[in-house]
């Protein structure tokens, strides 16, 4: 017999909780994570953010059905944004796989707020919202929350509880050293006995299935979700392995991915009629696009080519 081989970093790992009805995800970000983060050149507040969006991103990206590496393009996208606040935007999307995410912030008042600004610091009045587009099923929905809690997961632990009526819970950690950003993450759910898939009236926490699970899951600790050596089948492991029987599942290898191409801007902005082309470019009827993910220019000719 040979070992399963273990999941570490840059991979999704699905659990559930049959028993218990409970569902979960997992996943550390460490390669891909630094490949996002290297495209910008983020104050350490900003970095610790970002890397605890795309963790979340990640999570609730990987509970989308189709939204593995075969699936048709179903995508979770998470926005946070204030009126007035230090953070102005803050925009993560996972597709199958493929991460990608930016912040848009003041950063001479981030500079006065000091070194571990809390999330109401950051985004004073914010609102979060998850979008999930999915293809296949045919719908697009989203859901908003104030942006409160001292976490961006407690915010999104809301948005499931609020909007979703999906008791949630999530942890994440971040740590930055030498060796670059790690950031890691677990999410776990309670799906209320033969209800997955319907309408609920009211959602109740204080289920006693739930209030077992949530414990459980609530003593994970952070130098767990970061400790690049300890696997994911083994940190689930050691926060259920009393229960009857803990299922896994090896889910999507994460990695940075953009949509930015001269092609695709080209063909976005043929859409355009010629007399906002004009206005849209320069002398030489360059348009140049920007790609805020990537920090990346693209110029785009529009001229028609000659000959
Ligand atoms: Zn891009």
């Amino acid at each position: 017999m040979t070992e399963a081989p273990e999941t570490f970093a840059d991979q999704l790992l699905g659990f559930s909780l049959p028993s218990r009805h409970a569902r979960g995800r997992a996943v550390r970000l460490d390669g891909a994570l630094q490949e996002i983060l290297s495209a910008h050149a983020y104050p350490p507040a900003i970095t610790h953010l970002l890397a605890e969006a795309l963790v979340i991103t990640t999570l609730v990206g990987g509970l989308l059905k189709d939204g593995g590496e075969d699936g048709d393009g179903g995508q979770l996208t998470m926005q946070a944004q204030t009126d007035g606040g230090v953070v102005r935007l803050l925009v993560c999307d996972w597709q199958g796989g493929s991460l990608r995410g930016y912040v848009d912030f003041d950063a001479e008042r981030l500079d006065a707020l000091g070194a571990n600004p809390s999330l109401t610091a950051l985004f004073g009045k914010g609102y979060l919202a998850v979008t999930f587009d999915l293809p296949k099923a045919g719908g697009r929905y989203q859901g908003i929350v104030p942006l409160e809690g001292a976490t961006l997961g407690e915010a999104v632990e809301s948005y499931f509880s609020q909007s979703e009526q999906l008791p949630t819970l999530i942890r994440t950690a971040v740590r930055s050293g030498t060796a670059g950003t790690v950031a890691g993450g677990l999410l776990v759910q309670h799906l209320a006995e033969g209800e997955e898939g319907r309408e609920r009236l009211h959602v109740r926490l204080d289920h006693p299935e739930w209030e077992h699970v949530a414990v459980l899951a609530g003593s994970t600790r952070h130098d767990e979700l970061i400790d690049r050596d300890l696997s994911l089948e083994a940190l689930v492991w050691r926060l259920f392995h009393e229960e009857q029987q803990v299922r896994v599942e090896v889910g999507a290898h994460v990695s940075r991915g953009c949509r930015c191409s001269t092609e695709h801007y080209r063909a976005v902005l043929s859409r355009f009629p010629e007399d906002e082309q004009l206005a849209m470019g320069d002398e030489n009827g360059v348009i140049v696009v920007d790609c805020a993910f990537c920090s990346r220019a693209f110029p785009i000719d529009l001229a028609p080519t000659q000959g």
